[in-house]
């Protein structure tokens, strides 16, 4: 069924048509800001359809079955934030995973292959493999497993530990599943894929290197098993993204045209062509475009009817991943952060092209196999935080500028140059010139601050030039108010960061844990407050997060006028005391869990699922708790209760040598120090730390 509404802010003009009235809901206006503002201002019907919008109570909201979805099954994320606090549950930074996102997204693979099969008159079939170093979460492998059952899809390994793990999960998944073994392999890689095969799993030994044929010649041998073979390809064709390094005449990965013939040589001699049964190949994550996949497809086909024409027993053809995600709604292949094609076109245009290539060459359709990672899992999970403080802009509200310039120009002993500068300040601001008040202010600053540093001035000279600076800065922020902002860029050739007017949030998450590709690559992932949507967001800002690192910051956002062009701040709502702000991280499911690093000991965060319910509503259908102080303590080799032990004594050495009052004292700095050891490594909202004793 189509959805009732769309994601593209056609939210409000649904609601007309049901309630039978013209204008606009009252609900969702608040000082002249309505929801479909927020949809249009976050681009949330690009990035975000079919799976999230923005509903009518100005939360972000998620349809789990995407087109799929009925009114029924939207789940309000806020709702679900309110049912963890009422279980006392709620613990931020947060990941929520919706699994059943996760279906839909692998039912919408399966099923564009299969139209486009249909479609085509296609003679081969399609059978998908999910990559597990995108996400390697345990449930996640799992739900995948579960939920291709049917269409026997299966797991791609690129290590021992990926291997076994593989393995494992697909002892429940069907027997056609496949079993790709890819990444550079030893003999007890090769071992572990020959056991598979033994055990009755379909593993196919994918060839990165030559002298890989030799280990798993001698391991089958050894073993006394028939091995299936692939080989991975080196194409010529690469993408310019970030992500095409890998492909390439000079790629990290594969086999050149001769290396593979030198491999088919090698089987020949020992009688074991037959073997081969698989080429696969990897243009790159996150292709750009559909001619780059056609381009790559119809290279690697061609190298796949050969292989199949010189005797080799082809029968796969295996596309690795490369399906783009959206991240910025923009549908452009201009921008590195989107891509413009859909699931169905990127199906459609592969399987185009082998039939071609077969067809020309006369072979035999293969069964397309897909790996694709960041295409099935980005969508499934939302990290969820708060914003706990924000840092204070320039305000020249509680001095006016003409005071500040009074105390100036009487003071004494200012330095010769500086008394120059700041009348000409005091020209500037009598004849209402603000643009070269500005000018003028941002000088004085930069040169007072010099000039302190040469102890030729006075701390309170300083902070006057520092407050006269913020006072012009807050005269022009009235100005560009007043303006338009383009002309008035236009006219000032301004920036808005000239005026200092980008205020930093403080969030409650370490970037280098949970968004570790922000700060890697500057990836940019749709961030978009889940609450307060229905009210105009007035503060522009950045995300500063909890970690002692210049690097800990977000200054690349998803929003604003243009499409495609990240914008240099985030347009915020204000902090309000005592009402936390919510901040939702969207398209972050694959690669940002596992690439995350421990910086400061921050841990991985709390994760729950969240599951529709027949007749509407959702269950929390699972609770995993993040790390604790003591378990990345662990992991750094320290030994948190030898720790304690050691603090415990130095606690009672203390209590003798009198620095506790009484006993008591002494108990409760224990009983806080256990506490600590077992808490979350993020920052609590719960003031009363010491309550429950
Ligand atoms: C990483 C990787 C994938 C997954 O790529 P996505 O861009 O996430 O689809 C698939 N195959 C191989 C060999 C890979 O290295």
């Amino acid at each position: 069924m189509a959805p009732l509404t769309s994601a593209d802010g056609h939210e409000a003009l649904a609601c007309d048509i049901v309630n039978g009235s013209s204008g606009v809901n009252p609900e969702t206006q608040k000082q002249g800001w309505a929801v479909d503002k927020s949809t249009t201002l976050y681009h949330v019907g690009g990035w975000g359809a079919p799976y999230f919008f923005i509903n009518r109570a100005g939360n972000m909201a998620v349809r789990p079955h995407g087109f799929n979805s009925t009114f029924a099954d939207e789940i309000d994320i806020m709702e679900v934030l309110e049912k963890l606090q009422e279980a006392g549950e709620i613990g931020l930074p947060l990941i929520i995973r919706f699994p059943e996102i996760l279906k839909d997204r692998l039912d919408d693979l399966q099923t564009a292959f299969q139209s486009a099969i249909f479609r085509k008159g296609y003679r081969g079939k399609f059978q998908g493999v999910f990559p597990v170093k995108c996400n390697p979460d345990r449930y996640v492998v799992e739900d995948i497993i579960r939920f291709g059952g049917d269409v026997a899809f299966g797991l791609e390994a690129g290590s021992k530990p990926e291997l076994l793990m593989a393995m494992t999960y697909m002892c429940k998944g069907s027997a056609d599943a496949l079993l790709i073994c890819n990444g550079y392999k030893d003999a007890e890689y090769v071992q572990l894929a020959l056991i598979a095969r033994q055990l009755g799993m379909n593993a196919i030994i994918v060839l990165e290197q030559e002298e890989e044929l030799q280990i798993v010649l001698k391991m089958s041998q050894y073993l006394r098993m028939q091995p299936v073979i692939g080989v991975r390809g080196k194409l010529s064709t690469k993408h310019s993204g970030h992500w095409g390094e890998t492909s390439g005449d000079k790629g990290k990965f594969g086999l050149s045209a001769t290396e593979i013939l030198s491999i088919v040589r090698s089987l020949k001699n020992v009688g074991m062509l037959n073997a081969l049964r698989l080429l696969h190949f990897h243009i790159g994550s996150q292709i750009p475009s559909l001619s780059i996949v056609d381009e790559g497809v119809t290279e690697a086909a061609h190298i796949y009817c050969e292989l199949s024409k010189i005797g080799a027993s082809m029968r796969y053809f295996d596309i690795g991943g490369g399906l783009g995600i959206d991240y910025d709604g923009s549908n452009s292949s201009a921008s590195a952060m989107s891509v413009c094609y859909t699931v169905e076109e990127y199906a459609e245009q592969v399987v185009r092209a082998v039939d071609n290539a077969c067809a020309l060459k006369k072979v035999k359709s293969p069964t397309i196999c897909c790996e694709s990672g960041r295409g099935l899992v980005s969508h499934h999970s939302v990290l969820v935080f708060d914003a706990f403080s924000v840092s204070k802009l320039p305000c020249g509200k509680e001095h006016s500028a003409g005071e500040d310039m009074k105390v100036l120009l009487q003071y004494q002993g200012l330095p010769h140059d500086l008394m120059v500068l700041s009348e000409e300040l005091a020209r500037f601001l009598k004849i209402g010139n603000v643009e070269g008040a500005l000018a003028c202010a941002k000088q004085l600053k930069v040169e007072c601050t010099d000039s302190f540093k040469l102890g030729l001035i006075s701390l309170e000279v300083r902070a006057i030039a520092d407050q006269l600076y913020a006072s012009v800065s807050s005269l022009m922020s009235e100005e560009l108010k007043k303006a338009s902002l383009p002309s008035l860029t236009k006219k000032f050739g301004l920036g808005i960061s000239d005026v200092d007017q980008i205020a930093t949030y403080h969030i409650n998450l370490s970037i280098f844990k949970s968004v570790p590709d922000s700060w890697a690559i500057g990836q940019i992932f749709p961030i978009v407050p889940i609450h307060r949507l229905d009210e105009e967001p007035v503060m522009r800002g950045i995300l500063s997060d909890l970690t002692c690192d210049s690097d800990g910051k977000i200054s690349s956002f998803v929003a604003g006028d243009v499409l495609g062009k990240p914008s240099s701040f985030l347009p915020l709502h204000k902090l309000e005391a005592d009402r936390p702000y919510f901040l939702g991280m969207f398209l972050g499911g694959a690669y940002q869990e596992v690439l995350g690093s421990m910086h400061n000991l921050f841990g991985a965060t709390h994760v729950v699922h969240v599951v529709g319910k027949s007749g509407g509503s959702f269950q929390i259908s699972r609770h995993l708790s993040g790390q604790s102080v003591s378990n990345v303590l662990y992991a750094m080799q320290h030994d948190p209760l030898s720790m304690l032990t050691d603090l415990h004594s130095r606690i009672l050495d203390s209590l003798q040598e009198g620095r506790f009052g009484d006993i008591s004292e002494a108990m409760l700095a224990l009983h806080m120090l256990q506490r600590s050891f077992s808490s979350y490594t993020y920052l609590s909202h719960d003031h009363d730390c010491h309550s429950g004793f």
